[in-house]
């Protein structure tokens, strides 16, 4: 929908779209900007320019519009009480990881907590009406302005102000009005400097009119009335209207304390920490002057950097002043603003990596390393972390509690980033060496490597950044596959009676619905069909074979082998019962391991994916590392202790809303629930999620799990494999048979390999005895050695290194028309080994080099004496073979 095209529409009838009762009384005159032509509203009759463009733009740098002075915490706390007092409901902020839409992986505005996807409608579920809400924000957009232009943020606190108009809540006028006195009466900013523009707002489908409201310049807030639906002209109004009304709590800070920037007042202790690390006065003049250009500048050049020179220029600020205040300043609001971020992110239980998500957080990371290495900052991040958490945590209390997770998580990560520098400074030489990457090019080095085109840029081995990197890199990541379900004509068909979630009969008798080709739909099923990681029943029908069952919507197919029953007849059915029984096992050990995992290992565990079949079945968890065998076997104790406890599986339905409130976010295990009602399923307090699966009764019903198999599938996820109930037994079985006949085997590769010492052992002893046949004219077979004229040759395993040393050199010594000639395994070599006498006739080198080219190694000597070997004991025979004939003709 063309925005451009609402607003001309709405501003051409400003009595029904802005006209608000607060104008009307207190006397605002509606006036276009005489620059750009915008429309705002304004007390002041003199005022010819819209806020974007006035001469007061960003004068409260140093001359606050109001006597009152609050920093960060105590702006919520001001506007908390005003909305309060006002009859709002002060609601806790939600998790800044978007768990209840599966668009979006961050929460990025305040709405957004209230909005629930169902199929293709957003609709809305407020907990209170009106309410207000310190809601954090994650944005990414604007990464490289913070820290920089003086109020980009990578996560911000933004007011939420949400109003249904019903019997409780309100609509435009009562709005407008608490909004202006929340900023004449709470903050005392004066009438006069309040501006209000005419503005609209459009997004998924609804569209309405906003008015956003400035103080010198800066927009501290927008109230939309989300109030059509449909195009432009043919639109209605919405059954649901609602008031978003968002706000920065950074903006409402800075604007009463008038700081160079809204860092300034927005991190507590944490700024001035840094500064005096550092040695920057950040309390001066110039610093006033040079941020104050940046904020009338922002809009008027394309280039950051461009923003940057002309506020350096205007400003006047030195070039001394640049190098030891601004780009210092500028690394320490940076480092300030992501650790926020990151503290946020974590707590709620993300985690960084390079999918997904994750992936910001880690570029987050890594700009904070990459600051702290160029400013050549002592920091000690646990700090810095600390003084974060201080100073939040009576307004968001949560932070207190994963404190030490939070540090555990970026320590590791940290550590990571360092150790990997070494390979990726090999790698940003190579292609600084070959040109140029391309945009795959650089995705695959980013996804294979784990080397950011940050980095890249960081170490000059890439000019800039190809814009699409980003928008192509997060496609990659985004499409999901899913399984592709034959559609079928099932418009008419009523909805199919889901026996599994009442009785659960094992066996039951159904109506025929309707028969596509070997794929059968009753009127009622016990048949549990493929789900949230849970397969598919088996069983019969009317005698028939089930082999798959899939949900389409709210009817559930049943594929049938080798016939199918008649419309309209009333068959008999019966669920593979074991199947089913082993299938919910394995599905109640998926929740219990979450909830071991999570004990074991951290807050940030979550369910990534999950699978359950009858004979086995895994977990998909968030973690940053490979598990060990202590954390593995920790893990299955804690399974197997809650098993053992015999707990209580309990399955409840609640109105969505009230689950959320009741049991928080972490019920969204398994992702999204599309539905008013939800399914909780709960293992006393120990594990409760939002689950459509079958379930035991009681922990106890699964008697064992054992994990069988851990592996780090992908950054950020690692896979848990296991078993349950009698397959868990089973395993136990076979892995005691397994590990019997595995000490079998040792016991009689020990007794083998004695034997050979011993053997090896005699045959030093037969040296001398063996010389003396062999010298005395002995031909034939003697001891395993074939001998002909004093030249020898052995291939038994009976003789070793050793041997072949000194009885060959033994040899030659005493007659120099001997030879000798032994093939040996030593370790994972066949080796060879090569004495010749001068006179022999033989020539070691010779007969070695192709020997070890046969075993695919190399050899080497001279006539006299010569060995080699290869690895590639496959050829043995053939080296033999060859080795003997190049000896004895
Ligand atoms: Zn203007
Ligand atoms: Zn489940």
């Amino acid at each position: 929908m063309d925005k451009k095209e609402i607003l001309k529409e709405f501003s051409s009838d400003p009595d029904r779209y802005y006209n608000v009762k607060l104008f009307q009384e207190q006397g605002f005159v509606r006036k276009a900007c005489s620059k750009c032509g915008r429309f705002f509203w304004t007390l002041n009759s003199g005022r010819d320019l819209c806020p974007d463009d006035a001469d007061d733009t960003y004068s409260f740098i140093g001359e606050p519009p109001t006597t009152k002075r609050f920093d960060y915490t105590q702006a919520w706390k001001q506007v908390e009480e005003f909305f309060v007092k006002n009859n709002h409901t002060s609601v806790s902020r939600y998790p800044v990881v978007c768990r209840w839409r599966d668009d979006l992986y961050f929460t990025i505005a305040s709405v957004v907590d209230f909005q629930r996807v169902m199929g293709s409608k957003v609709v809305f579920e407020f907990p209170a009406n009106p309410l207000v809400v310190p809601q954090t924000c994650l944005r990414f957009k604007d990464l490289e302005n913070v820290g920089v232009t003086g109020r980009h943020f990578s996560s911000f606190c933004m007011i939420g102000q949400h109003s249904i108009p019903d019997s409780q809540g309100y609509w435009k006028d009562e709005c407008v009005d608490l909004d202006f006195r929340l900023l004449t009466d709470q903050f005392g900013i004066k009438k006069e400097e309040v501006v209000f523009v005419e503005d609209v707002w459009a997004g998924g489908g609804s569209f309405g009119p906003s008015l956003e409201y400035f103080v010198r310049g800066l927009e501290l807030g927008n109230a939309v009335f989300t109030e059509f639906q449909g195009e432009l002209g043919q639109h209605t109004t919405l059954d649901q209207r609602v008031i978003d009304m968002g706000a920065g709590l950074e903006r409402f800070a800075w604007i009463t304390m008038g700081t160079p920037t809204a860092y300034d007042c927005c991190f507590g202790p944490i700024n001035q920490k840094l500064f005096e690390k550092i040695g920057i006065d950040s309390d001066s003049e110039i610093l006033r002057k040079y941020f104050t250009e940046i904020a009338k500048a922002l809009d008027n050049f394309e280039d950051l950097n461009d923003v940057r020179r002309h506020a350096i220029k205007t400003a006047g600020v030195t070039d001394d002043q640049l190098n030891k205040m601004i780009t210092p300043l500028e690394g320490v609001y940076l480092i300030a603003d992501h650790l926020r971020t990151l503290i946020f992110a974590i707590t709620d239980g993300a985690l960084p990596s390079n999918v997904g998500g994750g992936y910001n957080l880690r570029m987050m990371l890594r700009r904070i390393n990459g600051t702290i290495n160029r400013l050549n900052l002592k920091l000690n991040i646990d700090e810095l972390i600390d003084a974060h958490i201080d100073y939040l945590k009576d307004t968001y209390p949560e932070l207190d509690e994963k404190r030490e997770d939070v540090k555990q998580i970026l320590k590791l990560e940290s550590t990571r980033y360092e150790e990997s520098k070494v390979h990726m400074k090999k790698k940003a030489e190579k292609i600084r060496e070959k040109g140029v990457p391309s945009v795959d090019e650089l995705i695959t080095l980013y996804e294979s490597d784990g080397i950011t085109p940050e980095y890249l840029k960081e170490v000059n081995a890439i000019s800039e950044i190809p814009s699409s990197f980003y928008s192509k890199l997060s496609d990659l990541h985004q499409s999901e596959k899913k399984k592709t379900i034959t559609e079928l004509p099932l418009e008419k068909l009523p909805e199919t009676e889901t026996l599994f979630y009442k009785d659960d009969p094992m066996e039951f008798e159904a109506k025929v619905i309707k028969v596509f080709d070997d794929q059968v739909i009753l009127d009622k099923t016990s048949f549990y069909a493929r789900g949230g990681g849970q397969e598919p029943d088996f069983g019969s029908i009317a005698g028939f074979n089930v082999i798959n069952v899939d949900k389409h919507a709210d009817i559930i197919v049943h594929q049938l082998e080798d016939g199918v029953p008649k419309e309209g007849d009333t068959v008999s059915c019966k669920v593979d019962e074991t199947r089913r029984v082993n299938i919910t096992k394995n599905h109640t050990s998926t929740h219990i391991i979450n909830a071991s995992s999570r004990g074991v290992l951290g807050s940030w565990i979550w369910q990534h994916s999950a699978f359950k079949d009858d004979d086995h079945a895994r977990l998909d968890i968030t973690h940053h590392s490979s598990l060990t065998d202590e954390q593995v076997k920790q893990i299955e104790d804690a399974a197997n202790s809650m098993v053992k406890q015999n707990l209580s599986v309990n399955i409840d339905y609640y109105d969505r809303g009230t689950a959320e409130q009741k049991y928080g976010f972490r019920i969204y295990q398994g992702g999204v629930v599309p539905v008013k009602s939800v399914r909780i399923v709960s293992i006393e307090d120990q594990d409760i999620e939002a689950c459509g699966g079958t379930h035991v009764k009681k922990t106890g019903d699964i008697e064992l799990i054992k994990i069988t198999k851990t592996k780090r599938i992908q950054d950020g996820v690692v896979r848990i494999e296991f078993v349950s109930g009698p397959t868990a037994f089973q395993y136990v079985k076979d892995q005691e048979e397994e590990s019997k006949k595995q000490a079998e085997e040792n016991i009689a590769k020990q007794t083998l390999e004695k034997q050979r010492e011993e053997n090896k052992q005699k045959a030093r002893e037969q040296i001398p005895i063996l010389l003396e046949k062999i010298l005395g004219g002995e031909s034939g077979e003697l001891d395993e050695i074939t001998v002909k004229n004093k030249i020898c040759f052995t291939a038994s395993e009976q003789y070793d290194d050793y041997f072949h040393q000194n009885f060959g050199k033994k040899l030659i010594t005493k007659d120099s028309k001997a030879a000798f000639c032994g093939i040996f395994e030593s370790g994972p070599t066949v080796r060879i080994m090569v004495h010749a006498g001068e006179e022999s006739g033989v020539n070691s080198g010779e007969i070695a080099k192709e020997i070890a080219s046969i075993l695919g190694g190399s050899g080497g000597g001279d006539a006299k004496f010569a060995q080699g070997g290869g690895k590639d004991t496959s050829k043995k025979d053939e080296a033999i073979a060859k080795a003997k004939s190049m000896i004895l003709g």
